[in-house]
């Protein structure tokens, strides 16, 4: 420690990760079974009205002041406790996927309820373990006498909506000091590793119809207008930043009939970089090639904005705190049930590659003797980048923002799929979720009581931003795609 003042407010106040662990433990058993309830209610991007409501519930019953309807998204609210000049913010999440229901704490494929939705992200464990953080902090401040502001941010629709994006640009993150954040995974470890920016987009043709022999000369094919619209995005990729992806749907092909001329018909567009800037650019020839193809086949299109996200700007300083604190509170204790159970599932549902590829994702040891992992991966000493996306990244460009990720399933698990499901509610991935929970709450306690680390780590990211101010990757008036929720 660097700080005498800090040191002194650890040791006199007893704000530490053992004074974090006795108030997580002590009121884990909720978090638990609220973990467990989301889990039973799988709701889809903007829609998770009920697993919202069971953590209002729960945050008001802790005294906390819950404010809702951030963005004028419904699902999306924040709850604060306690008053001072440093304010802490953790991030959860807990939308589930589709098509994705599982039996939980079996070894095959089952859906629970036919067609149903799933936690194949775990986000069920997500949203509860940083309500779980923000609870201990509060207590543990209390206990020690020290005033801070504890905010848990209920963030809607991180598969595939940017639910924070919308956040940040309605200015909810802007007064904090730090954010925390926590991801389920197959390893435990602090991310230091940035992902890509992105901005994905439905381009819609419209064109007339005709019979495809009798009439093809009036007929004008939007679906023509994709496929050249994919032609010209194949022949753009050559001259791409080679860190850049591009990638596609066809969401309407405008029938199944060949003899027709297709009318309508609209493609979506994800567009990665890990520049924001480069995303941009990228974007803008993507919306000139769907020009170039509307005037080729004589039809017209419509852009549809549906998402975008900012990279994340990773935050040494955190890091070094966080592994520090993951370091001290330990890895979680997974029992010999634990594993006999992450042995079944990786000699029955898991294959030697969906292993080996855990591995290479994450930066884990290629030959790790156990099903599920128990120890901390080191700090990284050259993060690279983690090719995907979170609109965390969006977070991370306003205040500095820390993030780690915890064992809730075996290894070789892949995510979205009924193998992460099935793990959700077990006794492991509880395990899992307290510590990350304490993990978060411990690094936060330090940034309450280091005024020396706030300040290093809020010039480390006005650095990594080079003297650009955090711009929205929305466009202007653009509104979350809410479907049902209006
Ligand atoms: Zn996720």
């Amino acid at each position: 420690m660097h700080n005498d003042k800090a040191v002194m407010a650890g040791r006199n106040n007893l704000l530490d990760a053992d004074s974090i662990s006795r108030c997580a433990n002590a009121k884990a058993g909720a978090f638990i079974d609220l973990s467990d309830r989301v889990w039973a209610m799988p709701e889809l991007r903007f829609e998770e009205f009920r697993s919202v409501q069971e953590h209002i519930t729960i945050m008001e019953a802790e005294g906390f002041r819950v404010t809702r309807d951030i963005a004028g998204i419904r699902t999306a609210f924040m709850a604060e406790a306690g008053e001072g000049d440093v304010t802490i913010g953790f991030l959860g999440e807990f939308d589930a996927l589709a098509g994705l229901s599982q039996v939980a704490g079996i070894t095959e494929q089952r859906e629970l309820e036919p067609g149903a939705n799933g936690h194949g992200c775990h986000h069920n464990l997500l949203g509860a373990a940083s309500l779980l953080a923000a609870v201990a902090l509060k207590d543990a401040l209390a206990e020690a006498g020290i005033k801070a502001r504890v905010r848990y941010y209920g963030c809607p629709a991180e598969e595939g909506g940017s639910g924070k994006t919308y956040m940040a640009r309605a200015g909810a993150f802007d007064d904090l000091d730090a954010a925390f954040c926590w991801h389920p995974c197959v390893y435990n470890a602090v991310m230091s590793s940035s992902t890509l920016a992105n901005i994905q987009a439905y381009f819609r043709f419209s064109g007339r119809a005709a019979h495809a022999a009798m009439s093809p000369q009036v007929g004008r094919s939007a679906l023509d207008a994709v496929e050249l619209m994919n032609v010209g995005i194949n022949y753009m990729r050559e001259h791409m930043p080679s860190e850049a992806r591009v990638h596609y749907a066809i969401t309407q092909t405008g029938g199944i009939s060949p003899n027709v001329v297709q009318a309508k018909a609209e493609g979506l567009y994800l567009i990665r970089a890990p520049r924001l800037d480069d995303v941009r650019s990228l974007f803008e020839r993507v919306r000139k090639i769907a020009e170039g193809a509307a005037l080729m086949t004589e039809t017209t299109v419509e852009m549809i904005f549906d998402r975008a996200t900012s990279n994340v700007l990773p935050n040494r300083a955190l890091e070094e705190v966080m592994h520090r604190e993951f370091t001290a509170l330990g890895p979680p204790d997974f029992d010999a049930p634990d594993f006999e159970f992450a042995d079944r599932l990786r000699r029955e549902a898991l294959t030697d590659a969906d292993v080996r590829a855990s591995a290479e994702a994450f930066g884990g040891p290629a030959d790790y003797p156990k099903s599920l992992h128990d120890a901390i991966l080191p700090l990284v000493e050259r993060p690279g980048l983690l090719f995907g996306s979170t609109d965390v990244g969006d977070v991370s460009w306003i205040v500095p923002t820390a993030q780690c990720l915890t064992a809730t399933a075996a290894i070789g698990t892949p995510f979205h799929t009924w193998q992460t499901v099935t793990q959700g509610k077990l006794p492991a991935a509880h395990k899992a979720m307290v510590t990350a929970a304490k993990v978060m709450a411990a690094s936060a306690a330090r940034v309450v009581t280091d005024s020396d680390l706030r300040e290093r780590a809020k010039r480390e990211l006005q650095e990594r931003r080079k003297g650009e101010a955090y711009r929205s990757p929305l466009p202007e008036g653009s509104e979350a795609p809410i479907a049902s929720a209006r």
